[in-house]
């Protein structure tokens, strides 16, 4: 007689649980605990009931053997199912807390990851919205950027300028994932890279941007034909194609065959940079970002790395981002955005687009 209203108990609470599932907003978590629960409460009121012991209904499987009485064939099915919802209840907190949220990141990246090697979609290659940077210097924080957002379209040739220490080359590392803003989301070709893990970062950085710096960043114990080649060996381009690579962007960037062999220390200031930037073409970028490109070139060097940089962005698309301080290089621009105290403070749109 007991164990019928042992069943009819668990059928109940087996109905409350199928009316949580279907009640549907119950969180996973809640679920979980409830069938521990009702798995908890069947053993314990089975223990109860019968006045067992746990040597007992361990030895359940051989009395039934024995005996075959119907009640114990019950009392036994009932406790396999209590133990059942009870580890299923634990298995399914446990996926809940490490399994799922994993899983939903992994998936994140592989999406991401396609995305970032799929054809674009967006208007805008790049958006910042709302973006804070803190910087921890011992006890000190600085506020490099403080709820600063832009739009750069497709194909857009931008300048950014502001006095130093505004913040510019700390938004030119976040754009280019460099680093993590606080707060605030960064969309590159409609991915938000916050969301990316460091290898999907680089997968990012690799593909999609090209960095470009004042101090040209070249390495100078090899050939100008290595470093402008570097970038793409990871992208596993064969050496020829390589090669053919190399001297075609040297050529665009109005640079001779017999510069391929020397290092970049035997060139000149303007001709480094041109290296540099054909380095920074070399994976086909979407995105240029170029911090204080002209920086230590003198203003007629200056101007005319800016044309080349203009031609690539005529030439491929390619949507270029140049921080600088010099009024006459920011006005080769589309637009010149106006940064103070890491925000955007004003903007100003170029007529005509280009100078040349
Ligand atoms: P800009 O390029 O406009 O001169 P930065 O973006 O380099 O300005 O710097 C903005 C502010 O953040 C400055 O006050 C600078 O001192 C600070 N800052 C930049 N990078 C770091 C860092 N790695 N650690 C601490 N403070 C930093
Ligand atoms: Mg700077």
């Amino acid at each position: 007689m007991r164990t019928y209203l042992i069943s009819i108990a668990t059928m109940i609470l087996i109905i409350i649980d199928r009316v949580l599932l279907i009640l549907g907003d119950v969180p996973r978590i809640v679920r979980a605990f409830s069938i521990i629960v009702i798995g908890a409460v069947l053993i314990a009121t089975l223990f109860i009931i019968t006045g067992k012991s746990v040597s007992f209904l361990l030895r359940l499987p051989y009395i039934l053997e024995v005996s075959g009485g119907f009640a114990q064939i019950v009392l036994y099915l009932l406790l396999s199912l209590g133990a059942t919802l009870l580890l299923s209840g634990i298995v399914s907190i446990l996926i809940s807390i490490v399994g799922i949220p994993a899983m939903e990141s992994m998936i994140y990246q592989k999406s991401a990851l396609s995305m970032i090697g799929a054809a674009p979609q967006t208007e805008y290659v790049i958006e910042v919205e709302d973006v804070y940077k803190d910087y921890y210097v011992g006890k000190i924080v600085v506020h490099a950027l403080r709820g600063l957002s832009i739009r750069v379209r497709r194909g857009e040739f931008v300048a950014i300028m502001g006095p130093s220490g505004s913040g510019k080359s700390t938004l030119l590392n976040l754009i280019g994932a460099l680093d993590r803003p606080t707060r605030g989301k960064i969309y590159i070709d409609g991915v938000d890279i916050s969301k990316l893990d460091d290898n999907a970062l680089a997968e990012l950085r690799n593909r999609k941007i090209g960095f470009v710096f004042q101090s040209y960043n070249l390495i100078n114990r090899t050939s100008v034909t290595r470093n402008v080649e570097l970038p793409s060996i990871i992208l596993g381009l064969s050496r020829r194609k390589r090669r053919e690579r190399v001297r075609e962007l040297l050529r665009i960037m109005g640079l001779d065959d017999d510069v391929l062999k020397r290092r970049p220390i035997q060139l000149s200031g303007g001709q480094q940079q041109r290296v540099a930037i054909a380095r920074a073409l070399m994976n086909n970028p979407s995105i240029i970002l170029a911090d204080e490109p002209t920086g230590n070139l003198d203003s007629k060097t200056g101007e005319e790395v800016m044309k080349y940089l203009r031609l690539l962005n005529k030439k491929f698309g390619t949507t270029v981002v140049v921080v600088t301080h010099d009024r006459s290089v920011a006005e080769m621009a589309d637009r010149i955005l106006y940064i103070r105290d890491g925000k955007i403070i004003g903007e100003e749109v170029i007529r005509g687009g280009s100078k040349d």
